[in-house]
């Protein structure tokens, strides 16, 4: 008998968990070793308050990828169920917008008919995509028969699958903003703005930023995939983990790890805080791009340009998270307790999202932010005591490097919030019990992602397909033996997706290991 393929995993995000449990399955032997004491990264519940848990910093999934989950048979039949957004109005003139329709009383119906060809149209565009997303981005040197066979795919997809027109519509918008197209489809404000916040959330980005139709295509990508209940949060991260532990991988928790060790040009395991070691044949990195090569690896082992490329990505996080422990249900206007249990926004038209940028622009957090909310405890009763609820808040734009530090602005910020939501819901600022609020900061130094970006780096074009994270190490692969990344600052990118994890792996299994 061979023995089998030796690999360490350096984190157990949802991403680490994925990549780990495809490895597995194909026979390799699998050690995922993680700093904090529970896997699931950005995806991972904990206490905030006593007394109060949240479902971690994801607080919906958008898009976890149907093919992985049958690959690994994660059986999701408990959570599945659409998680609608409602853009929340001063006077309770509320629109909810679900996939495929949108309903409020201040719409116009030739607004509801552009919202249903528009996510048409844009849908497809994302299925276009599908080849380049499910692979590894190609070489645009050297290229192998892989790379080639997704090139021809992806143009077979873009030409054929979407046809003559719409593909040119397609490269018409694919290089514009949001905030022009969805001008020239919509007349209502409240709709544009509330669309405009898919594009921007968790990027450094306004409504007006070219480049904001693809981010908003990755975010829209996920409609294709299961559409998950608010309760998919909590329960996603023990399924993976589960499925892990099931394929025999090896999972160590509260074990971070300080270096990745380097010899004749080769990763051959990796060294703990703790001075404990691992070795294996191939090491795995989950942690983003600047930590692994130049925190876990160092500029000694890497060539001077491309560490100067790493060095360069941007990825200073620009969205707060905060999570409020309430006595009572906020009464947002003519909203029902009933209709609560989805997404809340409060981005009441595109200007609005565009001046709440410009603050971040200047190194400042919004004067007006823009709210990404749930009530998760609606959702997943055992999140607070009974009566009481959990509100959690995606707060943007709230930069990592604020001009005014964040030691000396935090209550500002919070404050800042609480107005913001109170103005929506008149009972919201005294039926708070507690609150905790991560800033970018925070987020770096808690979930160890470096700047504390939702998308462990910038979504930018320089920075996505066969340039993400960079050039060098877009295939998954490092300029180093033996080393791979499977996190999210690779292809393609953030959110609970399980996609840069399966995309790892299908490039380790295809026998590329030097
Ligand atoms: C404020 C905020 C809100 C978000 N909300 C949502 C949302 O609602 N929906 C959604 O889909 N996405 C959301 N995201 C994005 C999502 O959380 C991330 O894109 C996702 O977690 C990335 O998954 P990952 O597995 O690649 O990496 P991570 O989740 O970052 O996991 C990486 C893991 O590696 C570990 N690690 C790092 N360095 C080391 C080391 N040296 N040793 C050992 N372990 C290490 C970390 O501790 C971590 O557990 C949000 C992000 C932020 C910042």
């Amino acid at each position: 008998m061979t023995k089998p393929v030796s690999v360490i995993i350096i984190g157990g995000g949802h991403n680490g968990l994925v990549c780990a449990t495809y490895l597995a399955r194909a026979g390799y032997s699998v050690d995922l070793i993680e700093a904090r004491d529970i896997v699931g990264g950005g995806s991972s519940p904990y206490y905030f308050a006593e007394g109060y848990r949240t479902p971690g910093l994801a607080h919906v999934i958008y898009g976890l990828n149907r093919k992985i989950c049958r690959d690994l048979n994660i059986d999701l039949s408990t959570i599945i169920g659409e998680v609608s957004t409602v853009a929340l109005d001063l006077d309770g003139k509320h629109i909810r917008l679900a996939r495929d329709e949108v309903f409020g009383s201040t719409l116009s119906s030739k607004d509801q008919d552009a919202y249903k060809t528009f996510k048409r149209e844009f849908r497809a565009y994302t299925k276009a995509l599908e080849p380049l997303m499910m692979n590894t981005p190609p070489r645009l040197k050297d290229m192998d028969r892989g790379d080639k066979f997704t090139l021809a795919k992806l143009g077979w997809s873009l030409r054929f699958g979407l046809g003559a027109d719409s593909m040119r519509e397609f490269l018409r918008v694919g290089g514009i903003n949001i905030f022009d197209v969805l001008n020239e489809l919509f007349d209502s404000p409240a709709l544009k703005g509330a669309l405009s916040v898919d594009a921007v959330l968790g990027q450094h980005m306004g409504p007006r930023t070219p480049n904001t139709v693809l981010t908003f295509l990755h975010r829209l990508w996920g409609e294709r995939q299961n559409q998950l209940s608010l309760s998919a949060v909590s329960l996603v991260t023990a399924k993976l983990e589960t499925a892990a532990r099931n394929a025999g991988v090896r999972i160590k928790t509260s074990a971070p790890v300080k270096r990745i060790l380097v010899k004749n040009e080769r990763a051959y395991g990796v060294e703990l805080a703790s001075g404990e070691r691992f070795s294996g044949d191939i090491v795995v990195s989950n942690a983003d791009a600047k930590t692994t090569f130049l925190d876990l690896i160092g500029a000694e082992h890497l060539d001077a340009m491309f560490c100067h490329r790493v060095n360069a990505i941007r990825q200073n996080g620009d969205v707060a998270k905060l999570h409020f422990a309430v006595n009572q249900l906020p009464d947002f206007k003519a909203l029902s307790d009933d209709k609560k249990d989805t997404r809340l926004l409060i981005a009441p038209d595109m200007r609005y999202v565009e001046h709440a940028f410009n603050h971040a622009k200047y190194g400042e957090f919004s004067e007006h932010p823009v709210l990404e909310m749930t009530i998760p405890s609606l959702a997943d009763a055992s999140l607070a005591p009974p009566g009481h609820h959990v509100l959690s808040v995606n707060a943007s734009f709230a930069p990592y490097k604020l001009e005014a530090g964040w030691e000396s602005s935090r209550d500002a910020f919070v404050q800042r919030v609480v107005e913001t939501i109170t103005n929506y819901a008149t009972n919201f600022s005294d039926s708070i019990v507690a609150t905790e609020l991560l800033t970018p900061e925070d987020i770096e130094r808690r979930f160890n992602i470096k700047g504390g970006h939702w998308h462990q780096g910038e979504m930018g074009i320089d920075q996505l397909f066969m340039m993400r994270p960079v050039h060098g190490a877009a295939q998954y692969e490092a300029p180093l033996n033996g080393l791979f990344l499977c996190g999210a600052s690779t292809h393609p990118g953030g959110g609970i997706t399980g996609v840069p994890g399966h995309n790892a792996a299908q490039r380790i299994l295809r026998g590329v290991v030097k």
